[in-house]
């Protein structure tokens, strides 16, 4: 193949890529924009393959049907509710393959100092992806606690990590051999940095790649350094929550949401926990048929990755023309009479928006507190991800709705049927 053939098929290659990230930004489009994606990947490898002198193909076809195989039965069997914890670890595995390439990469004779750089990035990135992805998968599968982890010389532990892992990465280019310690040192370090940034972050920050972790760093009004330096509930003390909670039981809620000429429901991370997302949709329905506008808000970091909410909510097969995201249900969220908060705590904490102390200050949340009534559908008064007090249970126009999501949505619907 020509030089120029081979680069014009990568342009190709590279806009299909492009075009397929584009058209996954919507849910109406995203199954053509990852077909596109898919044939963007399929055309490099087979250019790369065969531009290439390659000796032997067997490995690589031995590795395709063995990679396919798994992608089509994982693709088949898993639920859709286990997304998050599928795409950690598949996550994982792009990590450990980079750290292996890149390892691979020095058996290579006569590597520049510039090689030698991008072979140590492609070893620490992956190993940070590596790690952090199955400590990722143990959140997000309940292996292991899904809150943050956060102790008192967290930072300090973080930054020594760091500057011991850059030392380490300098010292390797200066003298890059085979068996050279920092190298090994580099890749202890890029895996125990990966579980770190994870336990801080509580998220797939480092391991999901650059895209998410700048959509959760944006989501949450927070820079990657304090995302991986501080860690929620690990600086400030937040003000002291009290005051009156009204608890309400679900003939009462039935009564109000009759009434209501319009409903948004904004569901977090309880909504998956308690596999509440058909209920949701059902009562939406019968809303809908009582002649009230249904909306489901959504925050981009409810849940437990990037997306989350969107999956559940499809897999439930709810209209996507529903969906509203925070900055477009913000600005008309007084007129909504009643918003039903499924699960979220954190997304729809005021104290965000008010209490400079409260380590959440600054995220921006759906502003529930605004609507005319609230629901909050929860199991006690426990707080969520962050582990900061909610000041929306105690809000004038906030009713509590206690008890598992799923069964308090049935119990509703029920009145609904008579
Ligand atoms: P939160 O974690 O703040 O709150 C979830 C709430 O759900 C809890 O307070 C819990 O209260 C309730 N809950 C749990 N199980 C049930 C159940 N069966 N029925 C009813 N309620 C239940 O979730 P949010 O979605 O509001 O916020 C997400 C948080 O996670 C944010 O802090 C975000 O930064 C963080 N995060 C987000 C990621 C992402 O990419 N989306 C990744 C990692 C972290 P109770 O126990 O009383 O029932």
């Amino acid at each position: 193949m020509s030089e120029a053939l081979i680069n014009a098929t990568y342009i190709i290659a590279a806009a299909l890529f492009i075009f397929g990230l584009k058209q996954l930004g919507s849910p109406a489009t995203a199954v053509r924009g990852n077909l596109l994606s898919a044939v963007g990947m399929f055309i490099a490898v087979v250019v790369t393959l065969f531009s290439r002198q390659i000796l032997e193909f067997q490995w690589i076809i031995a590795g395709v049907f063995i990679g396919s195989a798994i992608g089509a039965v994982a693709a088949k069997k898993v639920a859709m509710t286990s997304m998050p914890e599928m795409v950690a670890l598949f996550n994982g595995s792009g990590g450990l393959a980079s750290l292996l390439v890149g390892w691979a990469a020095l058996y290579n004779t006569g590597n520049t100092t510039f090689t030698v750089v991008t072979i140590l990035l492609s070893v620490l990135i992956g190993g940070v992806t590596l790690s952090g992805s199955i400590i990722a998968w143990g959140k997000l599968s309940e292996v292991m606690t899904s809150a943050a982890i956060v102790f008192d010389a967290q930072r300090i532990v973080n930054g020594v990590l760091l500057a011991v892992l850059v030392i380490c990465g300098v010292l390797f280019a200066m003298d890059p051999a085979l068996n050279s310690p920092y190298l090994y040192a580099v890749i202890v370090l890029s895996l125990a940095f990966g579980v770190m940034a994870v336990i801080v972050a509580g998220s797939l920050v480092g391991a999901a790649g650059i895209i998410l972790t700048n959509i959760m760093c944006k989501a949450m009004n927070r820079s990657l350094a304090n995302v991986l330096f501080s860690g929620f509930g690990a600086v400030k003390t937040a003000t002291k929550v009290e005051g009156e909670v009204k608890p309400i039981n679900t003939e009462d809620a039935f009564l109000i949401l009759e009434a209501a000429s319009n409903v948004t429901f904004v569901p977090g991370y309880g909504m998956a926990v308690a596999q509440a997302q058909h209920v949701v949709r059902e009562l939406g329905e019968l809303l809908e048929e009582n002649g009230c506008e249904v909306t489901y808000a959504i925050h981009p970091v409810a849940g437990r990755m990037p997306g989350h909410m969107n999956v559940l909510l499809a897999e439930a097969n709810v209209p996507y023309d529903q969906l509203i995201e925070m900055d477009d249900i913000n600005p008309r969220i007084s007129n909504v009479d009643v918003a039903v908060v499924i699960g979220a705590n954190d997304v729809v904490n005021p104290a965000a928006r008010e209490d400079e102390n409260s380590p959440i200050y600054g995220m921006p949340i759906i502003n529930v507190d605004q609507a005319r009534t609230v629901f909050v559908l929860k199991r006690s008064m426990a707080s969520g991800f962050s582990g900061v007090d909610n000041p929306l249970f105690f809000g004038e126009n906030t009713r509590m709705l206690f008890g598992d999501a799923k069964a308090s949505l049935s119990s509703v619907i029920g009145e609904f049927k008579g």
